[in-house]
Formats: structure tokens, sequence, C-alpha cells
């Protein structure tokens, strides 16, 4: 203990505070250069940079200074203000864990990750799983470890992983989920994807011309009021977001020319998360408890907007027009019809990232469950791409060819990030229960044909986007539905959807 006076306390905490944070600053603009404008032949040099400035900011972190102030702020936090306290909580958190990995095991799970993710690419580049299994065997021996550094009184073994994704969420509250899943969609998706789109006539595979589809992006961000003094978009080989506080905000998107569609809903998609950022109250930007509450928050204000809202039918009886004069020729015989069935078409596919709404949330499952075999020690690695195909097999009724385009096809287990994956079902699945709660309070499809999201922002910065990280996904649930997570919602919001599309009763 120091025995200094609370006050002097706060302020060496504000000064840390800010210090850190102009590392993170640096680190930002250094990930989002990289990302969009930096020239391929500038990465030698600054990994070396990014090397030190990230030692610089770990030490920062993890000094004794740090780590007795941290404490000692702790012990008081009764005598803190509610704020500081919940911040002080959980920086309290995530230090402990840091502290509580051994530096040499950390550096050497470091150098591992950073030699796994050329080994993946190049075992998925040759469809050849066994270029990648020992990597993975070893990396699945550390996470066994990490779980056990993790450890509290509350948490252990795989919810020690979930919780770094998502606080608070654990396996239980997963397999609640995905049974519900298992049983009431996986046999609706099979009966839906049987059946023949009502699409006539598709958009895809004309060409549209980049610079046309430019337009494109900038009317969507206007329709969901992004501010473009606080906003940027640009391209990127990837779509995502990226920001600092309330007041930067960054979004890229995509141009395939002969897929319309793939930049419009990725310029939605990106387009919700920036609004929760650009929403988020402005007087947290100092604190390290502004911006999306957990992974699966996020998600789900991205994905309300690209689903629900951008995909729905009042969405395009307001845009359809802007479509047609924008590619008059591509759209002459289209009708609004085509277009909605179109955006809406339910296939059972191989690949994750271009699953359709309906079907996305089964190819999260199947990479839950194998997570947990794998973590468990129930599944042997040379035994995953097999169970895999079994899954596949079993949960969508499509065969795998290829390695490539099954266990090889996500990046996030040669990174390490297991326990991420589920966070993106669980997201849509609060977006559905949030916008069943929305439409209780006014007609949001009659809102939409104003052709603005104005009154969808609004509803949701007042419930979701304001609080930041104050609140963890099941308090502003209550708060703003007067019920805790529930699947039931989108299961019910799938359902209606696309029996109605697929006209079956
Ligand atoms: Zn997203």
């Amino acid at each position: 203990m120091s025995n200094l006076p609370l006050e002097q306390l706060v302020v060496k905490y504000q000064d840390f505070r800010k210090k850190l944070k102009a590392y993170r600053f640096a680190d930002y603009l250094i990930g989002w250069d990289s990302e969009t404008e930096a020239p391929s032949g500038c990465f030698d040099e600054r990994s070396q940079m990014v090397g030190i400035l990230s030692s610089e900011s770990f030490k920062l972190m993890t000094c004794s200074d740090t780590v007795n102030l941290v404490n000692e702020l702790y012990e008081r936090k009764s005598e803190l203000t509610p704020l500081l306290a919940l911040e002080i909580k959980k920086y309290k958190k995530e230090l402990d864990q840091i502290l509580n990995i051994p530096l040499t095991e950390y550096v050497k799970y470091n150098t591992l990750l950073a030699s796994s993710q050329q080994k993946w690419a190049i075992a998925k580049n040759k469809s050849d799983f066994t270029l990648f299994s020992d990597i993975l065997k070893e990396i699945i021996a550390y996470q066994k470890k990490l779980m056990k550094y993790y450890e509290t009184d509350e948490l252990k073994g795989y919810d020690t992983l979930l919780d770094i994704y998502e606080e608070g969420i654990t396996k239980k509250d997963y397999d609640a989920f995905f049974d519900v899943l298992k049983r009431d969609l996986v046999p609706f998706v099979l009966e839906i994807s049987s059946r023949k789109s009502p699409a006539k006539k598709s958009l895809i595979n004309k060409k549209f011309k980049e610079e046309k589809q430019e337009i494109l992006s900038h009317y969507f961000l206007d329709v969901l009021k992004f501010d473009w003094q606080r906003g940027v978009l640009k391209k990127s080989e990837h779509p995502f977001t990226s920001g600092f506080g309330s007041t930067d905000v960054r979004v890229t998107t995509h141009y395939y020319e002969d897929n319309v569609y793939s930049n419009i809903f990725s310029v939605i998609h990106e387009g919700g998360h920036a609004t929760y950022e650009l929403q988020c109250d402005q007087t947290l930007d100092e604190t390290f408890l502004g911006g999306g509450a957990t992974m699966a928050m996020h998600e789900s204000q991205s994905r309300l907007y690209e689903n629900m809202i951008g995909r729905s039918r009042a969405f395009w009886e307001a845009h359809f027009d802007k479509l047609k004069t924008t590619f008059p020729s591509q759209m002459k015989d289209i009708t609004i019809d085509d277009v909605y069935y179109d955006v809406n078409r339910v296939e059972r596919s191989l690949i994750r990232t271009e699953a359709d709404e309906l079907t996305y949330p089964i190819h999260i499952m199947l990479r839950y469950d194998l997570e947990k075999m794998l973590l468990e020690g129930n599944l042997a690695v040379d035994d995953l791409p097999k169970k895999w195909n079994e899954l596949m097999m079993s949960y969508l009724g499509i065969e795998v060819p290829n390695d490539k385009n099954g266990v090889l096809q996500d990046i996030h287990w040669a990174m390490g990030s297991f326990g991420y994956f589920p966070t993106y079902a669980y997201g849509s699945a609060i977006a559905a229960q949030l916008y069943y709660y929305m439409n209780k309070e006014f007609d949001v499809a009659e809102s939409l044909r104003k052709k603005t999201t104005a009154d969808v922002n609004e509803w949701l910065k007042e419930h979701v986007h304001k609080y930041g990280k104050t609140l963890s996904p099941n308090e502003m649930l209550i708060k703003a539905t007067g019920e805790a997570f529930n699947p039931k919602y989108y299961i019910d919001y799938l359902k209606n959807k696309y029996s109605k599309i697929y006209n079956i009763n």
C-alpha cells in the first residue's frame, strides 16, 4: 500500500490511462493503415516498429507501479465513483489473467502463433489438413494450459476462454442456446433449403462498375445517418470497422463487379457496427468503458442493420428506386419482389462467410461443437476433418469435397481464437430479441419507408449504444426488453420470415 490520499491515486491512474490510450491509438492507426493504404513492401520494417511499441505498452500495463496502483484502487473500490470502480474491476481482471501466464510461456505461444497462420494459409491453399495438424495440436495444448491459468472460483475449463470474448456467458448458456437451434432450426433449414427460391430473376453475375457501386455505399451510409465528420469509408480486402472512441470511426467495404449485393450488405453491416460506436456516450471516451460492450453485442448491432433492416421488404420498397436509377440497364425488368427474394435466398453451402441469414447459425453451431470436443479431450486433432464432414452432413445435409472448403476455411483456430465463434450466432439472437421489442414501441417497417433508419438509431442509442461497456449484455437486455436473453425471438423471427418467403404453412 502506498498510503497516498485517494485523489492522488486517482490522478496517477488517470495519467496511466492516458499513456496507455496513446499506445492503443498508435496501434489502432497502424492497424488501419496496414489494412487500407500501406504498400506491400513496408511490412518487414513495420513489424519491427510495431514490436517495439507493443512491448512498451505491455511493460506499461504490467509494471509493478501499475499493478500496485490498480490493486490499491481495487481494495478501495467502495470509495470510488461507480464508473471508476467498474473500470478498475474490469482492468484488474484483465491484468490478473496476463500476470497468471509465465512470461516464457507467453513468448513461446506468441512465436507459435506467428508461424501458425502462415502454415494454415499454405495448408488451406493446398487443401491438405495434415500440413496444419501438428501446429494445431500445439495450439490446442496451449489453450488447455491457458484454461488453467485463467481459472477462477467461478470459471473453469472452456468457460474461461468463452468469457474472454463474451463476459458472463458460459458453456451452459451456449449449450442451452444451441440445443434450441438443433431442435427447432435444423429441421426447418433442411425443409426450406430443399425448396426452390421464389426469386425469378437475379442480379448476381451481372456487371456493376465499381465507381457506380461507390455511389451506393455513400447513399446507404447516409440512410444510416453515418456522421462523415467523425467517420470515414475506405476499401479493404475484407470489410471491417475500426475506430478510436466515438469521434473517429472507420468502415471499409470490398467491391465485386459481379456481385452488387456484397458491397451493399457489407456497408450496412459495417455501418451497424459504426453506429454503435458513434452513438456511445462521449463522456466514456476518456475511460476504458467506451465502445461496444462485447463481441456478441457488437455483432447483434451489425446483424440487426444488415438482416432485420437491410433484408426487409420495407427497406427495399424505400430504396429500390435508388438501385434502379443507379443501374438502369442492369435493373431493366427487375421488380422489388425479385430483389427481395434474391437477397433472402436460402442455400445450403460449404463456406460460413458466404452463408445466408438462415443457415449461418448452423455453421457456427458446428464449430462450437467441435471446439468443445477438441478442448475437452474427446476428439483427436487427426480426426477433426472427418468429424467436421460428418457434422456438415448431419446439420446441413451436404458433402464436403475437400479440406479447403471444410475444416481449413477459417483462420480463427490458427490465431488461437477458441471461444470466439459462438458469439456470432449469439449476436444474431440478441438482435432478434431487440428487434421484437423495438417493434412493440414503433412500427419499424413504416419508419423505414421514410428512407432513413433515424428512428431505429434513436431506439438503439437509448437502449444499447449509449451505455458502452458499463452494462453487460444481459443487464442491457433486461433494461431494454424486460427479460434476459431468450432464443425464442430468434427462432420465431427466422421461421416467420422464411415460411412466408418460401410459402410454408
Ligand atoms: Zn461484424
